[in-house]
Order: structure tokens, then sequence, then C-alpha cells
């Protein structure tokens, strides 16, 4: 019996100093929480947001808030409070993401300096059940005025699927420039040869119509105000060239077993396998010369006209609507994203101007390829090619062998598919051999103060 009753007093002596320990390792600690704002601004504009994380490992979270010091006034901007848990768990939040959306000309500040603060508390019963608080600071600036862009080109007559130019100021830093040409965006890079806060963005022209829906120049300022300006333009749409392509069993016969042996995946009969390299193989092409082409060098490096093919005939041009026939059926349509330049079989090919070279390789319906980088979002494209001669990173100058024509990929006979593109757009090349059109339309533009 007394050794019955002692075990009992031990028992509830360990549970009372293992719950008091337990209390006070939950509810009566004294370790704030922890806090990390992701990407902290330090610029905020008329709408900016934070994403906030809160940790606290023991009591847990009670709140989160937050708010902005300017002079001798603060200004709430907002806060979540987090449901207690069970009693003698403190709160189950231990560790929480919020995101507060900053919008200063709401609360009532002005333009110039301030402190955001954030604040997060847990639910210790430390400190007279306040709990402890942690503390984040950070100086912002608040700028609620948007960029003044001020346009200095003033030669925008365009044609369909040709490339524009537009050189612009800025009156303050930006953190991102460029022209908006319907859903696309260009953007734009330090005007060379100009001041501080001038740019220039080549863009290219839809080849579809000759209207847009919008051609604006944006800029963008570090506290997210943005500036949108239009450029008074006219474009001559050039209506594309319709040409029938008869597609034989003696081109599929030749042909298609060099796409089956790249791609094991490609089955079927030899006209079925054609139609999926024109649309599938086709589209994922693009996407990659895209890719290649999106962004570069932010340098200029092109001097004078762009090169064509010398002693070379034109065949197809830029963006011929072809219409693939097959026994006498239409199986399918495209647009011919270049020009087709024929000379003698395995000629020489120079680069069109100045660059860097940005790929080289097979490219599937391009068959064997160089990609030049010109600057400024400006590339040269060279298709088919039976030998490449360069090394993707290496210089290339205006004028230098960069390879062979063939009839790799996609090519029914030996010739040179030369395209160009602007920011992974492509554009006619036509305009680019032009020496008035470069002097007028690019150089003018450029240059425009
Ligand atoms: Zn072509």
């Amino acid at each position: 019996m007394v050794r019955f009753a002692l075990s009992l007093l031990i028992v509830t002596l360990v549970l009372v100093i293992g719950a008091t320990g337990f209390f006070g390792f939950f509810l009566l600690e004294s370790t704030p929480p922890a806090i990390t704002v992701a990407n902290p601004p330090s610029f905020l504009g008329r709408e900016t947001s934070i994403a906030i994380r809160a940790t606290d490992e023991r009591s847990g979270l009670r709140e989160i808030s937050v708010s902005l010091v300017q002079g001798d006034k603060t200004f709430h901007v907002g806060s979540r409070t987090f449901e207690k848990g069970a009693w003698w768990m403190g709160n189950g939040v231990k560790d929480a993401e919020e995101t507060f959306i900053i919008r200063p000309l709401d609360l009532g500040l002005a333009s110039g300096l301030a402190k955001l603060q954030v604040t997060a508390r847990d639910s210790s019963l430390w400190d007279g059940s306040r709990g402890n608080e942690g503390i984040w600071k950070a100086d912002v600036a608040i700028d609620l005025t948007p960029p003044a862009i001020s346009l200095k080109s003033t030669s925008h007559n365009l044609n369909s699927g040709g490339t524009g130019v537009a050189t612009f100021t800025v009156n303050e830093d930006v953190a991102s420039a460029g022209v908006r040409v319907d859903g696309e965006y260009f953007p734009a890079y330090p005007a060379p040869g100009m001041g501080k806060g001038s740019y220039t963005a080549f863009f290219a022209v839809p080849y579809t119509s000759d209207r847009l829906e919008r051609l604006v120049v944006e800029a963008v300022d570090r506290a997210g105000n943005v500036a949108v300006t239009g450029i008074p333009h006219r474009i001559k749409y050039h209506r594309p060239k319709v040409d029938r392509i008869i597609i034989t069993d003696t081109f599929l016969a030749s042909k298609m077993p060099e796409f089956t042996a790249a791609d094991p995946n490609l089955t079927g009969s030899p006209i079925e396998i054609f139609e999926r390299i024109n649309t599938e193989l086709r589209a994922r092409n693009n996407e990659e010369i895209r890719a290649i082409t999106q962004a570069g060098t932010p340098e200029v490096l092109w001097e004078g006209t762009f090169i064509r093919l010398p002693k070379a005939s034109g065949r197809a041009g830029f963006p011929d609507e072809r219409h693939y026939i097959y026994q006498g059926k239409e199986i399918g349509t495209t647009y011919h994203l270049g020009v087709d330049l024929a000379s003698l079989k395995h000629a020489e090919i120079p680069a069109a101007n100045t660059g860097i070279v940005a790929h080289t390789g097979y490219l599937g319906i391009y068959g064997n390829t160089v990609i030049i980088d010109h600057g400024m979002g400006l590339f040269s494209l060279y298709a088919h090619l039976s030998e490449i001669g360069v090394e993707k990173g290496s210089r290339v100058k205006r004028g230098d062998i960069i390879g062979r024509t063939g009839a790799t990929g996609l090519a029914g006979g030996d010739h040179l598919h030369f395209s160009m593109l602007v920011n992974g757009h492509f554009v006619n090349p036509i305009e680019w051999w032009d020496e008035s059109w470069i002097r007028d339309r690019v150089l003018a533009n450029m240059h425009a103060r």
C-alpha cells in the first residue's frame, strides 16, 4: 500500500514537472518569430506586393502585420491573425507565408523615403501574454510618378512582315523598356552613341495585315510605374505570294528517311510522316529558333547592309503562302519565313554581317543550320547547309565564310534558306539588303535626337 502511494506520488511529480516544462517550452518561451521577406523591394510604386514568411517553432504565430513609417506618421498596411490552437500546444501555425499588397496612394503616403516594417508576434505567454515580437525593417523609396517617355525616332513607315525601329528617352532609371506590337514585346537596348536614358528597340511587324491593335513604347520604372507612348506609324501591306508545292512520291522516298532516322517515333506512311514533319516538327523547330534568338548581345555588332548570297537567284520569298498538294489534294499550308537563294551546288556562304555565332547544328526541317547574333535582338539564320564551317560562340566578320549550301532538312534541292529575326520573330530579309532602307529607316531612327 505504501509502495503504491509512493509510486503514485512519483508519477504525479513526474507529470507535474513534465507539464510545467512542457508549458514553459511552448507557452513561456522567449524566442521571437523569424521573418523573411522574399525579394525585398527598395522602391514602392502605386501597387507593390510583398511575400512574407514568418516562423515560430515553439508557441506558434499569433499575428503578422505590415506598416509604413514616413516622417513621424505610421501607416497600417494590413495584418493577418492566426487562430489559437489547442490551449496546451500554443498556436498550431508555426510557419506561414502571407502576401500583402501595398498601395501607398490609398494609404495617404507621399513620394519620398519611408520605412517598411513587418512585425510578427507569437502565442507565448511571455511579456504579460503579449508574446514575443520579431521585427523586420527596410528603407524604401516611394515613387508614384510614371516615367516620362519621349519618342525621338520619326520614320515609322513600315512594311507588313518588315522591321521597325523606335528610339526614345526615359527621364529616370527603368526596370524595363521596350515596344509592344499587339501581344508581342520587343525589349529596347541602350541606344549606341546616345546619352544615358536613350533606348532603341527593333520590332517585327506582323506579315498578316496592315493594321495593328497597338504599337507603343512602354517603360516601367523601378517602383513598377508604367508609362506608355504611342508610335505614329503607317503600314504598307504586301499580300503574300501564293505558291502550290506538289509533293511527289519521289520526294518522299528520298527525303523522309533522313527524318525517320533522326526520330524513331516518326512512323506511318511516307505522306503521313511528311504531314507530321510539316506541322509538329516545323512548330517545334520554330520554337527552338525563337528560344535561341529571343535575347542576345546588347551591343550593335553589324555595320552596313547585310550580304545576300552572291550570284544567287531568288526562289521562294518571305512570307510566301505555301499550299502543299499530294495526289491532287491539299494536305496543308504554311508561311515561308525566309528567302530561298540558289547558286552553284555547295556554294560558299558568307556571314551576312558581323556578329557572334549563336547556334550551329542540325535543326529538323531547317537541316544543318547556323544562326548569327548581330546584337540588339537582330539575328540571321542560314539553313539546309551541306557543311558548317564555324563554331558556336565564335565571332564572325561580315563576309567570313560560315559554311556551304546544301539540301539537308526539308529541302528539295541545293539552296540556302536565309532568314532574319528580331527578338525571336521572323522578318523579311529584303529590307536588310537595302542600303537606302538601312540609312533612312534604321540608322536615321537609331540616331534621332
Ligand atoms: Zn526556304
